[in-house]
């Protein structure tokens, strides 16, 4: 069994860490728990996402990172040229599998990941080429990205601004649509069996789950708050965040 992780919401929000998270996760690898991190999140490299991780206190290699940006470039053909609508880790994956990036002029696919430089020069780009026949592309389509400070619009924010100028639909890869589901049991084989998922979103996270067949932990320390539950789909589990989530599966609760 293992325990596959979200980020934001659950260790971190945006750039602060959750309290406790580091400790829940130095514990269950105590325990001999294998750990993987979930991420929608594309807009890190993955050398950022584990310095990141370490930042926090939790050391972490890019074999135990599974990340949307990974899922979209799986879809691009190697050879291809993607028109990157993203941040810098979906260059980086769509580089590493042999995708030729382009910002501007024409592509076989446009890529959309969540990225704050996003504007009215790259809208028109990424619509552009979508309209003189490239495919559409979203590392996925959360609506919200949760923050110290509140809400951010999300990737599915940027994606309805580029739907909407292309007139096309889009194939999502991230949580929890296939592609990024293929990914996960990739990575973990035989040991996907009896795993937890622990996320802050129903609708991405607790989806996810249910395609995997694991369980689906909420943690209350991201998007949904108490008032939302029990959502949809409803977990098997609820914790105010992953330190009380490992906390009650140490003393043996319904999360192990
Ligand atoms: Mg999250």
């Amino acid at each position: 069994m293992a325990w596959i992780i979200d980020l934001d919401g659950v260790v971190w929000l945006a750039d602060r860490p959750i309290p406790g998270a580091a400790d829940a996760v130095a514990w269950l690898r105590a325990a001999g728990q294998r750990v993987v991190f979930l991420t929608n999140n594309s807009s890190l490299t993955e050398a950022e996402y584990t310095a990141k991780l370490e930042r926090v206190g939790i050391p972490a290699s890019t074999d135990e990172l599974v990340t949307s940006a990974r899922a979209a470039a799986g879809l691009v053909a190697p050879g291809a040229t993607a028109l990157v609508c993203a941040g810098p880790g979906v260059e980086e994956a769509l580089q590493a599998r042999g995708v030729k990036t382009v910002r501007e002029g024409n592509a076989d696919v446009v890529v959309v990941g969540w990225h704050r430089d996003f504007d009215f020069e790259r809208l028109t780009a990424a619509s552009r080429a979508v309209r003189a026949g490239a495919a559409l592309l979203a590392t996925n389509d959360d609506a919200t990205y949760p923050s110290p400070d509140g809400l951010l619009p999300g990737c599915g924010s940027i994606l309805a601004a580029v739907v909407t100028a292309s007139g096309l639909p889009a194939t999502v890869a991230g949580k929890p649509y296939p592609p990024m589901a293929a990914l996960v049991r990739q990575r973990l084989g035989t040991e996907l069996v009896d795993s937890t998922l622990v996320g802050d979103r129903p609708d991405t996270d607790g989806l996810m789950a249910r395609h995997l067949g694991v369980d689906f932990a909420l943690v209350l320390s991201g998007v949904t708050k108490r008032q939302d539950l029990p959502g949809e789909p409803a977990p098997d589990v609820v914790a105010d965040d992953l330190a009380a989530l490992v906390s009650n599966a140490r003393r043996g609760g319904p999360a192990v």
